[in-house]
């Protein structure tokens, strides 16, 4: 399998077309990076990414891209169509007709962030020049590369802007798009861009489960009312039985065999990891007061959907028996009540070793000569892999670092091999016919991308000298969350 994967991207990136294809990347970097500039100079924070969605539909309007429009939930699509007539569907047996190419838009930074982006040499820096500034430009290069060679594909690739990633937003684009029947049933695999990079591949999907746990009680005076129970105490009580299971948990770090969600797969998987924090605890209104209420936000996350299920249960049991045990010998009108609510949720997923979609990137690594490095993550790509969907989440080439911070930069040098190999790696997932004997769709429509484009980007900051930070020493951590 992996021979005959390995020879089909090979005669995919011998076509003429693809040539074509890949040259246009290799020579348009300065466009590709002055699209990202553009792109991340619009504020894009979670719930409020209309303003940079309606330049994302723009964007592939121009490039020529079909069917463009937003969802209600403010994902922006657009479609490359395979030539007519329509691909013979008995070519792709049991395979539906759509690879879906995404990258979400929004950023982790408030409205109110400045983002003033600055381009030095190839370097960008702007709060989300890489996280997902590079995936966007990506979307872009490749969507402009493949109507540049004329490409007809057999499949449609879908080219998504996606809302909703990062933090609170909880994956609800991508969820979104999921809960949809007609996507839901014709996504054949889906390729999710996020960040720079070009070996990593995200094929498991860190899952997390968030919640609040609020404990309130009567209140009262320290002194007066010592005998009343606390709802710090309690909420400090569950905290510590949860970590007395530590010891429990640590055993999931044995080797499982669960599919997860992956029917009539039964390779071994890789060793789960679950771990649990506290990140937030906030309650009580003076030093001399019991106070009336106490809150703490709890992130948990596994690689195994059981174990995060597991997890959860002695979150549960945990402030149970520590609300049960203050309010014990207690009167009625003084006891502590509890409640806990669900504020974040990541499925669990993995992608199994023998999935078409790492067969073909192996291949495509192989014929690039890059070597693939599997990541656990948590990503848009926990959403599709939770489903049994084949997806895998992608660097989209260049480097990039300060992910998350105002700091953050993106460095464009060496893009196009990242580029590459999620222009073949699509290309391969479509089975693209490349050189079919369809007519070139338009071919002159995009002329105005050949343009020679030098000088255009390095004039945008004549008086700064190009930086010479090695990059390479730099490289993305992808087990951070993306
Ligand atoms: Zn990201």
């Amino acid at each position: 399998m992996i021979t005959s994967a390995f020879s089909q991207v090979g005669q995919i990136a011998s076509q003429r077309s693809v040539h074509a294809a890949l040259a246009w990347l290799h020579l348009h970097e300065q466009q590709i990076m002055r699209w990202q500039l553009e792109c991340v100079a619009i504020p894009a924070p979670p719930f409020a990414e209309s303003a940079r969605a309606a330049w994302i539909a723009a964007r592939f309007e121009a490039l020529g891209l079909a069917d463009v429009h937003q969802d209600e939930a403010g994902n922006v699509l657009g479609v490359l169509n395979p030539a007519p007539p329509i691909a013979d569907p008995a070519a792709l047996p049991g395979q539906p007709p759509v690879i879906l190419l995404s990258a979400h838009m929004d950023t982790v930074f408030p409205g109110h962030t400045p983002l003033d982006p600055v381009l030095t040499g190839t370097r960008l820096r702007a709060p989300g020049a890489c996280d997902n500034g590079a995936g966007l430009a990506a979307l872009f290069a490749v969507a402009a590369a493949l109507r540049h060679a004329a490409i007809a594909p057999r499949c449609r690739i879908v080219f998504l802007g996606n809302v909703g990633e990062e933090g609170e937003g909880d994956l609800r684009g991508i969820r979104h798009i999921y809960a949809q029947p007609h996507w839901r049933a014709n996504i054949a695999a889906h390729l999710v861009l996020d960040g720079a990079g070009q070996t990593i591949a995200v094929t498991e999907a860190l899952g997390s489960r968030r919640f609040e746990v609020l404990v309130t009680g009567a209140g009262g005076h320290s002194w007066t009312d010592a005998a009343r129970p606390n709802p710090i105490v309690a909420l400090s009580e569950a905290i510590t039985r949860l970590r007395s299971k530590q010891t429990s948990l640590s055993s999931s770090a044995e080797p499982a065999a669960k599919t997860n969600g992956h029917k009539g797969r039964d390779h071994a998987r890789p060793k789960t990891r679950t771990t649990w924090s506290i990140g937030t605890i906030e309650g009580g209104s003076s030093v001399n007061a019991i106070p009336a209420t106490a809150t703490g936000r709890f992130d948990l996350r596994s690689t195994d959907a059981a174990e995060l299920l597991h997890l959860e249960v002695e979150l549960h049991r945990a402030v149970e028996d520590a609300v049960i045990a203050a309010n014990r010998g207690c009167p009625a009108e003084h006891t502590l009540r509890f409640s806990i609510r669900n504020i974040g949720d990541r499925p669990a997923g993995a992608l199994p070793e023998d999935a078409r979609i790492l067969l073909l990137l192996r291949a495509v690594d192989r014929h690039l000569g890059l070597r693939t490095e599997l990541r656990t993550a948590s990503t848009d790509a926990n959403i599709p892999l939770a489903l049994g969907v084949e997806a895998i989440s992608l660097g989209a080439g260049g480097a990039g670092g300060g992910i998350h911070t105002t700091a953050e930069w993106f460095d464009g040098r060496g893009r196009d091999v990242g580029l590459r190999r999620i222009l073949l790696l699509v290309l391969a997932l479509a089975n693209c016919d490349a050189d079919s004997p369809h007519e070139p769709d338009e071919p002159g429509h995009l002329d105005h991308l050949d343009e020679p484009d030098e000088d255009q980007l390095s004039n945008h900051n004549p008086g700064h000298a190009v930086e010479n930070t090695p990059t390479d020493s730099l490289p993305q951590d992808p087990a951070a969350e993306l």
